[in-house]
């Protein structure tokens, strides 16, 4: 038997008043998955640990079978595998935004959604000025970048700047108490001199002229340490498995758990992806590996915009063009397959930010018989065989 899971990043969303109270999966004209639930066994996932924030590293993890309270290594450390930067055993890792300041204030954690060419020279820039300071930076993708800190110790506080726009800069640098006070100081003292020699820059200078948000200053969070995270092998005991997805902290959970990093072209995360390719490439692995990982973020980018036509377009999409030849490739292949399929949390088209809300899911393998639920979505797979689950349990359902 192989197994795939396919996780559509925040389709789940919430009853629409101007469709009746339905939800996008509910008019959405999805023929292959709701046949696929047909045959399989249905219930909720609860796939957010009580307590911890709705975002998907958490629920992918989770769902995963690693739980986030005991694993989770950080935003840095998970972007950093997904780079495949090397880290040394003394460094601490950050994730580290180009953020604007002005007026004292932490203005956005963006810096525009700064090009991935300014960000660049930046990023040397920084490496050039401030690596006498113990701190070394690796470029991402646009203001999403990594910092190191040599002998940084965790424990230090550290605020994510997108949940602070327009707070006064004193009140958001990172602390922390005992062991830690010397590392935040650090920080502290780095920030300040970004902001110093950043302000400066050629760069910064010009996007201010155009009006643009400059890139005025570094802000590390989510630090922590690699080590200590299991292999999908060891948790699940399945031998070999691999990742396919367009957003870093999936590919980043993936390499920490030692799965192969399938790349697509044109796998963007977003509504323009190549939804084809990826299905594709699922077969292809399927035919090498024991286990996949199917990642589509579409879904959930639509939930952001608030455009409840746009996911239900995204729903239908994913079922034509993803799901359908995904079916199909699998029942070429000579060895039976399960699928398990579901969102990692939802994106309510009216909130325009993740819930904790359960989601639903849905699992077909030979076997397995059928309940009586007939169409895929948050309501109807609540008469589902399996009920409510919570973390791990769809993986364990799927393997068993
Ligand atoms: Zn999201």
């Amino acid at each position: 038997m192989k197994y795939i899971v396919v996780l559509a990043d925040g389709m789940a969303d919430n009853p629409i008043p101007e469709w009746d109270n339905k939800t996008p999966l509910m008019v959405a004209n999805k023929p292959v998955m709701d046949e696929l639930c047909a045959q399989g066994q249905t219930g909720l996932l609860k796939s957010i640990p009580v307590g911890l924030h709705p975002g998907s590293e958490i629920a992918n993890m989770n769902i995963l079978g690693f739980d986030p309270r005991k694993y989770f290594p950080g935003r840095g450390v998970l972007e950093a595998a997904a780079l495949q930067v090397p880290i040394r055993d003394n460094e601490l890792v950050f994730r580290c935004n180009l953020v604007t300041v002005a007026d004292g204030k932490l203005m956005n954690h963006s810096a525009g959604h700064i090009s991935n060419d300014e960000a660049g020279e930046l990023i040397t820039y920084l490496n050039e000025k401030l690596h006498t300071e113990g701190v070394r930076f690796h470029q991402g993708v646009s203001y999403r970048n990594l910092m190191m800190l040599e002998d940084g110790k965790t424990g230090v506080f550290c605020r994510p700047p997108h949940d602070h726009p327009g707070e006064s800069l004193e009140d958001l640098l990172p602390d922390a108490e005992g062991a830690a006070e010397k590392t935040a100081k650090r920080l502290r003292l780095l920030i300040k001199h970004s902001i110093e020699i950043l302000s400066e820059h050629p760069i910064n200078k010009k996007r201010i002229k155009e009006g643009k948000a400059p890139a005025n200053a570094i802000w590390p969070w989510s630090p922590g340490k690699p080590g200590g995270f299991p292999t999908f092998e060891e948790r699940w005991g399945i031998k070999s498995g691999a990742v396919i997805s367009a957003v870093d902290l999936i590919r980043g959970i993936g390499g920490m758990a030692g799965l192969e990093n399938i790349y697509v072209e044109g796998a963007t995360g977003l509504f323009d992806t190549n939804y084809e390719g990826k299905a594709a490439a699922a077969v292809n692995a399927l035919k090498k590996v024991d286990f996949v990982f199917l990642h589509v973020e579409a879904a959930d980018e639509a939930g952001h915009e608030g455009d409840k036509d746009l996911k239900k377009r995204v729903v239908e999409d994913f079922d034509r063009r993803l799901l359908k030849p995904l079916w199909q490739g699998i029942q070429g292949l000579h060895e039976d397959v399960a699928l398990a399929l579901l969102p990692d949390h939802p994106t309510p088209c009216a909130l325009r930010t993740h819930t904790s809300d359960p989601v639903p899911f849905f699992i077909v393998k030979p076997g397995l018989t059928p309940d009586d639920v007939q169409s895929f979505d948050e309501f109807s797979v609540k008469e589902g065989a399996f009920g409510v689950l919570s973390d791990g349990e769809v993986l364990e359902k799927l393997f068993e």
